[in-house]
């Protein structure tokens, strides 16, 4: 499994990279904001605190 991020809800709270044990997420200039992308998604262990912790439930685990 490994996160997905839906940018039509993320509004870059980076959230997830903050919060994820594993360093998965990077932030990322998108649209003259920063927001977090999966730059190491391999290295998910599938704790599920990225989507706990996302404001806007942006984030799914997917197989
Ligand atoms: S599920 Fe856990 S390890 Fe995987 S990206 Fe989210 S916070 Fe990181």
């Amino acid at each position: 499994m490994y996160p997905v991020i839906n940018y039509e809800k993320c509004t870059g709270s980076l959230a997830c990279y903050e919060v994820c044990p594993a360093d998965v997420f990077e932030p990322e200039e998108m649209e003259g904001k920063k927001k977090a992308v999966a730059a190491r998604a391999d290295d998910c262990i599938e704790c599920e605190q990225c989507v706990d912790a996302c404001p806007t439930k942006a984030i799914e685990l997917v197989a």
